[in-house]
């Protein structure tokens, strides 16, 4: 459900997406690539997520599916979940497709977080107080990557505008508790 609260922050949040996924596109033609999915099906790793505003705009997306689509989901995200209590116990790493990840297709494309869209490129990150560092992409464009010269791929703006959000959100929203969940634990039944 959204709040009127949410919704000058979820246009925020949609612009800044879309700045990014203009980015992400621009330098993918450089390098000709596109995902067409890989063995490394990055939707098979688990990132942690840290802002309270994409984890209530992915809830948002989440709430016009259809019902069965949402229980689909929700009965893959406690699977997922039990799967991960059950590596912290062996210690073995962890490789399990994202609950949202149906066929192939993300089912929330639109209301996907920040990491689904920046990652697979080349690219570079100064973090405060840090000299910039550069990152390679995925493997599965590799070959396109080091074949090609590198394209200015700066994920820093995106985080910066991100951070500013997400204080300005947790102020208005006065919430200011940590956050720190995988997609499956965001989407569980509550
Ligand atoms: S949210 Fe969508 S794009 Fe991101 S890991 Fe899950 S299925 Fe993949």
């Amino acid at each position: 459900m959204i709040s009127p609260t949410d919704t000058p922050f979820f246009k925020r949040l949609t612009a800044l997406y879309a700045r990014m996924d203009e980015a992400w596109k621009t330098a993918a033609a450089h390098y000709g690539f596109v995902c067409r999915g890989c063995p490394e099906n990055c939707c098979e790793t688990e990132f942690y997520h840290h802002t309270h505003i994409e984890r209530n705009y992915l809830l948002s997306g989440l709430a016009t599916l259809a019902l069965p689509m949402v229980e689909t989901i929700q009965a893959k995200a406690v699977d997922v979940c039990k799967a991960r209590a059950a590596t912290e116990v062996t210690g073995e790493p962890l490789r399990v497709m994202c609950p949202l990840n149906s066929d192939g297709l993300c089912q929330l494309y639109r209301f996907r977080p920040m990491i689904c869209r920046l990652h697979g490129i080349p690219h570079e990150l100064t973090r405060p107080g840090a000299i910039p560092s550069r990152q390679p992409g995925c493997r599965a464009g590799g070959h396109l990557f080091d074949s090609a010269s590198y394209h200015q791929f700066d994920r820093t703006p995106f985080y910066t505008e991100m951070a500013q959000i997400e204080m300005d959100y947790r102020r208005a929203t006065n919430n200011q508790t940590r956050l720190k969940l995988t997609i499956a634990e965001m989407v569980l039944p509550r």
